[in-house]
């Protein structure tokens, strides 16, 4: 990885180019798995744009092919139907690896497939950086705190995780994805970075993924940072901006429909009682913060659950 990565800077130096540093760097080989998915495709958009050759690895589980479709016939775009369960052989210099549903309605629907993908995909995928040298990215999730008994959350929080509870296949399988992430950067001296991301919502999101909304797509942009910079992690991204559900279902009627009737009903099992990212270290080593507040990030989405549900299909960018 790191080899093509100089050197590709070197040539285009040598030819006389100003090649700025950061995000800039061109040509490189960047499998996404997950890319299919929601934060994936978004992903997939900034690294196409950016010039690089993306593989997009992703089994349609909570994928859609048509967050990816208006890049068929790109050159630089390659998508790989596989389920990351399974061993697979590529030649790249970074990896992405975000396969694993996200959302509960998803995640428990197999608790068993949820688990195996957490350890054996990421452990497959682990293999596979370690093979050809490539940088690996784990999209980790603030569901390792668990129902934190530390607020707001920092990265040094241990968390406070059932395990097992009907949530634990994906926190514990994320707990794990980790740890394995970590012994391949000490075992393997792989290169590796691990970031957690916080809820997020925006163009693309299943319809039916039930979740409630906290932070915009932009962590796209966190996630890319946090490849291209020397920090291991883990890193929260997230938005510290604090709501209660009934603060929520305002914006949500305001947006939305004034006259929407709001329900109170019992929680779901294990739900974390409260939640907010200490993002400091974010802030200062990635240099990155959340830009999008919920009042102007809904209607992006809003508008984007109408234009699927009343019939307009593209795609929407951030
Ligand atoms: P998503 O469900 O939209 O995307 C996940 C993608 O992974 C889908 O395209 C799905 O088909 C694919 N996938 C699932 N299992 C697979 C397997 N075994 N093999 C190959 N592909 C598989 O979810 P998302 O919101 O885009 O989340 C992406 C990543 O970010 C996940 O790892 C998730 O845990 C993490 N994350 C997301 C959030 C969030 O709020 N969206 C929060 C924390 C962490
Ligand atoms: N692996 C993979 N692609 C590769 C290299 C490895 O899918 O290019 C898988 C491999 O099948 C194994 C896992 O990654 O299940 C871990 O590989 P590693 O070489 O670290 O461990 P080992 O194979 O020695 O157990």
């Amino acid at each position: 990885g790191l080899a093509v990565r100089q050197y590709s800077g070197v040539a285009a130096a040598a030819a006389g180019a100003r090649v700025p540093l950061g995000l800039k760097k061109k040509g490189l080989r960047v499998v996404v798995t997950g890319g299919a998915g929601f934060v994936g495709s978004h992903l997939v958009d900034r690294l196409l744009a950016r010039g690089d050759s993306v593989m997009v690895v992703d089994n349609l589980f909570t994928g859609r092919k048509e967050n990816v479709l208006h890049h068929a016939g790109n050159p630089n775009f390659e998508m790989i139907r596989h389920d990351v369960v399974e061993p697979i052989l590529l030649e790249v210099d970074q990896i992405y690896h975000l396969a694993c549903p996200a959302s509960p309605v998803h995640y428990k629907h197999n608790p068993v497939k949820t688990i195996k993908t957490n350890v054996v995909g990421t452990l497959n995928m682990l293999g596979l950086a370690k093979r050809v040298g490539a940088r690996f990215l784990l999209t980790s999730t603030s569901e390792v705190y668990g129902d934190p008994l530390q607020h707001p959350q920092v990265e040094t929080y241990w968390g406070n995780v059932n395990p097992i509870g009907v949530r634990s296949c994906y926190d514990e399988g994320k707990r794990t994805a980790e740890t394995l992430t970590m012994d391949y950067h000490r075992g393997a001296n792989l290169e590796v970075r691990i970031a957690r991301i916080f809820n997020t919502y925006g163009p693309r999101m299943c319809i039916d993924d039930g979740r409630v909304v906290s932070n915009f797509v932009a962590q796209v942009e966190g996630l890319m940072k946090l490849m291209e910079g020397e920090h291991v992690g883990p890193f929260n991204l997230g938005n510290p901006g604090e709501f209660t559900m009934l603060e929520l279902a305002k914006v949500v009627q305001d947006t939305i429909d004034p006259n929407a009737r709001i329900e109170f009903r019992p929680n779901t099992a294990d739900d974390p009682h409260k939640r907010k990212p200490d993002i400091s270290r974010a802030k200062e080593l990635l240099g990155w913060e959340p830009k999008i507040p919920l009042h102007k990030g809904l209607p992006l989405m809003v508008q984007d659950f109408r234009d699927r549900i009343f019939g307009d299909h593209k795609p929407h960018s951030v």
